[in-house]
Parts: C-alpha cells; sequence; structure tokens
C-alpha cells in the first residue's frame, strides 16, 4: 500500500514519518511551500520528540516524498489521508476550509484515475461533514461516486502532541467511520499492517459516529479538567484543603480515574478549546443548548484570570512589578502555542501594568512571534527569575521541576511563587512565599504522599 497524507501539520507529519518508518511508501503533500521547503531539509517546523530523527530516517530511505503535487500524490498512492486544519470561525464554529479545497484537489485527480482510491478524513470535522461536505466535494470534482470507484471513511486522530509518535505506533483505540463496508474494510487492513503484532482495538461505525467520537472524547477531558479546577477554587477558600490530595483520592476510584483531574491554569491547545467551541457552535445550530460544555467553556476562561488574581493577591497590585513567568507552551514537550493560557495570563498581567519576563524550553520561538517587544525573554529558567518580584509556573516542564527554594531566593527580589501546575512540594516551599492552585494549606505527611503515589503508579496512572 502507499499512501498520500494532505497537510504537513502535527498530524500530517507524524503520521507520515510513522507511516514510512513501518515500511510505507508516503507522499506528504504542503501547501504552505516554506514549511514544505522546511521538511525537505529534515528540519520539523514545531518541536516533537524523535520527530527528526524519524523524518531524517524517512527522507534517507526514499520512503517519504514532500511534495505540493496532487496529482503525483494521488495516482501514486491508494489511500490518501486528509490531515489539514480546522481551525475556529469568529463565532466558534468550524472552518471548514482547508478540508474543501483538500477534497476538491484530490477529486480532480481521481477524475482521471482508473483504480479504486480510499479518502480518509483525519482531520477533526463537525459531525455530518464527511457525509455531507467532503463526499458531495469530492463526487462533484471527480465526476465519480463514492462507495463505487472511490471509497470514504473518517478516522479521527486521537494523538497527543509531546507523546504523537509513541501514539500514532500505539493508539488506545482505532475508530473506522465507514461509507461503505468496502472503504472499512480497505482502512481496517492498512491499519493491521500498520500495528503489526500490536492491533488495537478497531471499532467499525458509521462516519458521522467516528465524527461524533472525537468531539465527545475532547469534551469529556476538558471537561473533566475544568471540573477539577473548579473544585481546585473551591478548595483555596477551605483551610488545610489540598485539591492534590483530593484529586489523588478520588482518581484511585476506577470509575473516575486520577488522569486529567490535574487542577492548573486550564486546558489550551490547538484541539480543546476549538473542538469544544466548535461543539457548543454545532449544538446550538441543531437547537439544543449545551449547558454543561458552555460551562466547561467559560470555566477555562475565567481560571485564567484565576491565576493573575492569585499573583495580584500576593502583590497588592501587580502595576511596574516584574512577573517572570515559567512556561509558555500549552503544555511540556511541545513548542505549541495555540490556545495556551500562558497567553492569557500574561495579557491579563500586562494590562494591569506588570512587566512579563518569560522563559520556555521550547516554544521561545513562537513565544517571539506572539508577543515581539511585549515581554522580556529569558535564556533559562534561573536568569527568568533574576529580579523578579513573583514567578508563576505556567507549564510543567522537567526542567522547572528540579528547581529548588533556594534559586528562587536568591535569584528573585521577592521570592513569591505561584505553583499553577503543583510541581513543588508545598512543605519544601514553606519558607518562601507560596501560592498553589487548589491549596489552602497543606496537610500531607511525606508519608501519606509516598503511599498513595505508590498506589497509583501501581495502577498505571503515573509515570
Ligand atoms: P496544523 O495546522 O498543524 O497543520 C495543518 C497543515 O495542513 C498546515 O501545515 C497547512 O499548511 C496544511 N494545509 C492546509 N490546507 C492544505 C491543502 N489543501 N493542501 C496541503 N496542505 C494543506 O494542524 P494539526 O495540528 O496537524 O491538525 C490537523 C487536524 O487534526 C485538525 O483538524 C486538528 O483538529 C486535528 N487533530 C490535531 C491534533 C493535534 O494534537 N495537533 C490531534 C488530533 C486531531
Amino acid at each position: 500500500l502507499r499512501i498520500s497524507i494532505v497537510g504537513a501539520g502535527y498530524v500530517g507529519l507524524t503520521s507520515a514519518v510513522c507511516y514510512a518508518d513501518r515500511g510505507f511508501n508516503v507522499y506528504l503533500l504542503e501547501s504552505d511551500r516554506a514549511k514544505a521547503q522546511q521538511i525537505k531539509v529534515e528540519e520539523p517546523p514545531f518541536y516533537e520528540a524523535g520527530l527528526r530523527e524519524m523524518l531524517h530516517e524517512a527522507l534517507a530511505s526514499g520512503k517519504l516524498e514532500v511534495s505540493s503535487d496532487v496529482k503525483k500524490a494521488v495516482l501514486g498512492s491508494e489511500i490518501t489521508f486528509i490531515a489539514v486544519g480546522t481551525p475556529s470561525l469568529s463565532d466558534g464554529s468550524i472552518d471548514l476550509t482547508h478540508v474543501g479545497s483538500a477534497a476538491k484537489d484530490i477529486g480532480k485527480t481521481l477524475k482521471i484515475k482508473g483504480d479504486y482510491h480510499l479518502v480518509v478524513v483525519r482531520s477533526t470535522v463537525t459531525p455530518g461533514t464527511t457525509l455531507n461536505f467532503v463526499k458531495p466535494s469530492l463526487e462533484s470534482s471527480s465526476g465519480k461516486r463514492v462507495g463505487v470507484e472511490v471509497g470514504l471513511a473518517m478516522q479521527p486522530e486521537f494523538l497527543k502532541e509531546g507523546s504523537a509518535i509513541q501514539d500514532t505506533f500505539n493508539p488506545s483505540r482505532v475508530v473506522i467511520g465507514e461509507y461503505d463496508s468496502k472503504s472499512g474494510d480497505t482502512l481496517e487492513s492498512f491499519c493491521r499492517k500498520l500495528h503489526g503484532e500490536n492491533v488495537p482495538p478497531i471499532l467499525r461505525m458509521n462516519p458521522t459516529s467516528a465524527e461524533v467520537v472525537k468531539y465527545a472524547s475532547n469534551a469529556f477531558l476538558a471537561t473533566k479538567v475544568s471540573f477539577i479546577n473548579q473544585i481546585a477554587n473551591i478548595c483555596e477558600k477551605v483551610e488545610g484543603v489540598d485539591v492534590v490530595k483530593v484529586a489523588d483520592a478520588m482518581g484511585l476510584d476506577d470509575r473516575i480515574g486520577r488522569k486529567f483531574l490535574n487542577a492548573g491554569p486550564g486546558f489550551g491547545g490547538s484541539c480543546f478549546p476549538k473542538d469544544l467551541k466548535a461543539l457548543v457552535a454545532f449544538s446550538r445550530e441543531l437547537g439544543y443548548e449545551p449547558k454543561l460544555l458552555e460551562a466547561t467553556l467559560r470555566i477555562n476562561e475565567e481560571q485564567a484570570n484565576h491565576v493573575a488574581e492569585l499573583v495580584r493577591e500576593e502583590l497588592g497590585s501587580v502595576k511596574e512589578k516584574k512577573i517572570a513567568v515559567l512556561g509558555l507552551a500549552f503544555k511540556p514537550d511541545t513548542d505549541d502555542m495555540r490556545e495556551s493560557q500562558s497567553i492569557r495570563i500574561i495579557n491579563r498581567l500586562m494590562e494591569e501594568g506588570a512587566e512579563v519576563q518569560a522563559y520556555d524550553p521550547a516554544a521561545m520561538k513562537n513565544a517571539r512571534e506572539l508577543f515581539g517587544e511585549k515581554i522580556l525573554y529569558a535564556d533559562s529558567a534561573t536568569n527568568c527569575l533574576s529580579g523578579a518580584d513573583c514567578a508563576v509556573i505556567v507549564t510543567e516542564w522537567d526542567e522547572f521541576k528540579k528547581l529548588n527554594v533556594e534559586d528562587f531566593k536568591r535569584k528573585m527580589r521577592t521570592p513569591i511563587v505561584v505553583d499553577t501546575r503543583r510541581i513543588y512540594n508545598p512543605q519544601e516551599f514553606r519558607s518562601l512565599r507560596y501560592r498553589a492552585v487548589g491549596l489552602k494549606e497543606s496537610a500531607y505527611t511525606d508519608e501519606d504522599e509516598r503511599k498513595v503515589k505508590e498506589r497509583l503508579r501501581s495502577l498505571g496512572y503515573l509515570g
């Protein structure tokens, strides 16, 4: 099987190098010429552990070809995956422009292709898009009928940035939304070849159900985050209560689970906020007000203000104060700042007159593009603390976990730490001003904590 992939973003490029690694010949199509050129010279346009090496291997082995020639790619492959972006329009609804032009480009080549070809939508699209938008688009541009000469399926992507390669090789499940059984069989056969001995559960359904699975999964995880953030904000008002202990104890109930019960500055990234907004807009269009999802989004927006509020409470006013922001990417192990809560927190602090000095191990280039001269940039975590009146931990990078109390005391003007990710031990940090999301005052003994963590680890919840 030869594969073509439209869109060389986080999903498309990661899939391409992984498929090439498993021996498939892959054409990767990217419309942004600068990005395509960068990939051709083995320079990944974003940071993802292991990606650079795998890209080198894929190009060196000749298994991966990066191009903008749709015709060559579609004629030279049996399956085309659409992995283009699906951003939000200003009202939160989904922007299908890229999906539409990808489908049309593929269709134009299918017009001259003699053999059966399967088109698979991997982009996250609102329910009904594959059947009501992609299918007519393919049919009108190819002059062929889906279900006869052309196959069509929707396979939602579940990879997580930061572990994208591992997730591509070991997905928790493969969901195949098939237009007809031939399309489903063709895609299932590819997935079985890709995963070899290690085939994940494969669930087959219609395309619209597959589209719902993706939105429902993201909406559930985002809601779990907003839920624990709301509990955290309650905990902060009750003496002696710590949301981490509450979450650890809740998480041992396997109906609840510990994952995604980490209180913090709120969720960000390219998927949760946009997908939730799209689902809310989609639902409203159908005449149903999705109150829980609306609350999830609202709580998330307010959580960034809550972090700024913690800083303000500590400093009285942030005006002309120097705030060290540690962490800009929306999560560790990526440089992705799309919808990162760091942006909201920084903007809020600046609006109130603070001077922001920031550092992130991977996202400095993206931060410079976003903030320009408006903030100061440090070249290390410790230098970021230099002369600061308050430090805010926004992303839980391992590098920040290594900082100790003395680092803060030595470098800062006033050693106040606002730990939104709960990466420090409150007892160790008692000798400086330590504020944390979800904590009024710690009541944990180290021994209690050790036992709980051991149990969580044995259940596979902690790494
Ligand atoms: P991205 O914005 O990083 O990449 C999309 C790429 O497609 C861009 O490089 C763009 O230039 C290219 N493109 C757009 N139209 C094109 C066309 N007609 N021909 C060729 N290239 C074209 O997006 P992403 O983060 O990879 O996400 C892609 C889709 O997958 C989205 O729908 C997203 O919601 C979904 N998704 C993303 C993730 C993630 O973690 N990033 C996870 C699961 C699902």
